[in-house]
């Protein structure tokens, strides 16, 4: 009898408790950590209120394929885990303009045979269009094609990265760009706090080409569309496992 219920316990335990990462993704034992914290997973943060809950570790109701169209096909773990699954990136069906919060987190897995791109690369597209880089960026001198960097845009200001399978956040604070008469007259605007460190402060998404100030409407992979227009979040398959919990988007009155 004692026995049994021993074991009831152990097993209602093991059920509720959250997936580690070694699971997935093997030990990091062999990663040289630059501070310890490194290897500490980034608190999780839950959804304020008033925010629009876009993954709440259940379900995927709120997600569809890159088409818009067929049902998002990722896989969602116990512990209220998503996991990247090859066969296409998943767009939120509400779209969203003005002034907001997105706050994501995930993290990446351990590849140490992979390198660059292909090293836990996923990514967050903000309206479907500009790409916060989501990839492992460990140790590096950061680049704007790097993990926190605003791909092809603008590099992070610092190397904020934890270790591989660590989890890891981020803030975004997004102003779509403003338009007139149809047109951008203003870039999209974006700060990003990643783990918590300011790795972008208002940066306008443009980049200079020769001498002129060029807009950027739409980065690598990017859903593009008319850039006056709403779009949804777009999480990005790059083929790897990369796994996400807990997102959500505040909309903020300008
Ligand atoms: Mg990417």
């Amino acid at each position: 009898m004692i026995h049994r219920v021993f074991v009831t316990c152990v097993v209602a335990i093991a059920a509720s408790v959250p997936v580690q990462a070694q699971d997935f993704y093997g030990s990091i034992a062999d990663v040289k950590l630059l501070k310890p914290e490194d290897a500490k997973d980034a608190p999780s943060v839950p959804a304020p209120s008033g925010a629009i809950v876009l993954f709440d570790g259940k379900s995927l109701d709120a997600w569809t394929k890159r088409d818009g169209k067929a049902p998002a096909h990722w896989k969602i773990l116990d512990g209220g885990i998503l996991q990247v699954e090859k066969g296409g990136d998943i767009i939120t069906k509400q779209k969203f303009d003005g002034k907001f919060k997105l706050h994501v987190e995930f993290r990446v897995p351990y590849m140490p045979k992979a390198s660059g791109q292909g090293r836990g690369n996923s990514g967050v597209y903000v309206q479907g269009r500009y790409e916060v880089q989501v990839l492992d960026s460990y140790g590096l001198k950061s680049q704007n094609n790097d993990c926190g960097g605003i791909y092809s845009v603008a590099a992070p200001k610092v190397n904020a990265c934890k270790a591989p399978t660590v989890w890891q956040t981020y803030d975004i604070e997004f102003q779509a760009p403003r338009c007139e008469n149809g047109k951008v007259s203003e870039p999209a605007v974006l700060t990003v706090h990643h783990n918590g460190v300011l790795i972008h402060d208002k940066q306008a998404l443009a980049r200079k080409n020769k001498d002129k100030l060029e807009i950027v409407t739409n980065t690598t992979a990017g859903l593009g569309g008319d850039p006056c227009s709403p779009g949804p979040i777009l999480l990005q398959d790059h083929g790897n496992p990369v796994q996400y919990r807990n997102i959500w988007l505040l909309p903020v009155k300008d």
